[in-house]
């Protein structure tokens, strides 16, 4: 028995060898510093924690709307109007589990067998893969550190082909740190509209941001481009709930209603407890979100002012989310060898940027402690004295 032809056409991720090295290595005792992580190092603040455990203790144990719960989907409504500037009805929501969930929902909602998803690379590593198991193509766009990672309108321009059907954007971004302003995305999507283009808005970081850097929806730019876009967001990042399985999109109408459609069939309702602890999240208090990213801008400034400070190694300054990209070009050697070195010589776990599409850079997570930063940075400055010799 052979497994279908789709399993041949999916990477495996490519982090996991690095993770399952690192994991051998600290079970047999040895110290190490991990920039690997790609969620909050933050517990789930304690309200949102209390709203599911009594939605539990309550009994609210049973499926909900496939789609998710009226009362989330109007919260995440009066969310979107009032931080996003954009219109939609509940019914335009889909509550699903993760914002990766909502991305392929909607990958596969609007790509057909043969169109092309035009992907910035370097890229979160899932977009690809969702794509080819929606039967469509990614087509990746190199972007350059000089543009600070960002797809500009030329490389757009030329990336777009007759089969081009979708562009994602992911501002905040991961691995970049990059965040789009509000021209440089409003060029790209005015680009994308001309040529008939979805446009796949994963916004999932737009809370995590610093130096008074803003977030800015794609959607809101104008009503031609809210028809042809689909925001993604979630409560992963923002509220530190990865274990939760919680995400959500808006679209317009008729793809809401085929996502609505395949999630029924799919995987039903989003974990119905969970919910509730999602209404707390956006309903309550923020200042926990203001709590962890003040932390995260510091642990920020700490690892970039670090990392450049090394000889061999170059960074763009991220201005949101928790990873910096450090490029390492100039020591010689594919990201995958010099990543297995520094663990192995240096104990330090980084993710090699070939898993994001440029091979010339390693990403690090500071979602993690300052003395998990400070010794690991250390460490690097002495990996790297030794690799110049
Ligand atoms: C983490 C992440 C997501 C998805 O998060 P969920 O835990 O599935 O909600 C989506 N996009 C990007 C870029 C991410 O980094």
């Amino acid at each position: 028995m052979e497994p279908a032809n789709i399993a041949n056409r999916i990477t495996p991720s490519l982090t996991l060898a690095i993770d399952s090295k690192a994991k051998a290595l600290k079970a047999e005792g040895k110290d190490i510093c991990g920039f690997g992580a790609g969620e909050p190092d933050f517990d789930t603040p304690d309200h949102i924690k209390l709203a599911a455990a009594q939605a539990l203790a309550e009994g609210f144990t049973k499926y909900t709307p496939s789609s998710g719960m009226p009362e989330l989907r109007q919260a995440i409504a009066e969310k979107l109007k009032a931080e996003n500037g954009v219109d939609y009805k509940p019914g335009q929501i889909i509550v699903s589990c993760g914002a990766k969930h909502s991305c392929y929902n909607a990958i596969l909602a609007t790509c057909n067998p043969g169109d092309e998803v035009i992907i910035p690379a370097p890229y979160w590593v899932s977009y690809p893969e969702m794509v080819k198991m929606a039967g469509a193509e990614p087509y990746l766009v190199p972007t350059k550190a000089e543009n600070g990672y960002k797809l500009t309108p030329e490389e757009l321009q030329n990336a777009i082909s007759p089969s081009s059907k979708m562009l994602i954007l992911n501002s905040p971004n991961n691995p970049t740190g990059a965040v789009y302003t509000e021209n440089e995305i409003a060029a790209l999507v005015e680009i994308a509209m001309e040529d008939d283009l979805f446009i796949l808005s994963d916004e999932i970081y737009e809370k995590i941001i610093y130096d008074g850097a803003k977030p800015f929806s794609a959607a809101s730019i104008s009503k031609q481009i809210y028809e042809r876009t689909i925001t993604v967001n979630g409560f992963s990042k923002s509220y530190a709930m990865t274990g939760w399985r919680l995400g959500y999109l808006a679209a317009p109408e008729p793809i809401a209603k085929a996502i609505d459609s395949i999630q029924s069939h799919a995987t039903s309702n989003p974990t119905s407890f969970a919910q509730k602890g999602a209404v707390a999240a956006l309903k309550e208090s923020q200042d926990c979100v203001k709590e962890m990213v003040k932390a995260f801008a510091e642990r920020r400034d700490l690892i970039y002012s670090g990392l450049t400070a090394i000889e061999g190694i170059s960074c763009v300054k991220p201005m949101g989310a928790f990873y910096i990209l450090a490029d390492i070009s100039s020591f010689g050697l594919p990201s995958s060898k010099f990543c297995e070195a520094l663990l192995e010589q240096a104990l330090v776990a980084a993710v090699p940027g070939v898993a994001f599409g440029n091979d010339g850079v390693m990403r690090l997570s500071y979602a993690c402690s300052k003395e998990n930063l400070e010794k690991g940075l250390s460490r690097i400055r002495d990996f790297c004295a030794r690799l110049r010799g």
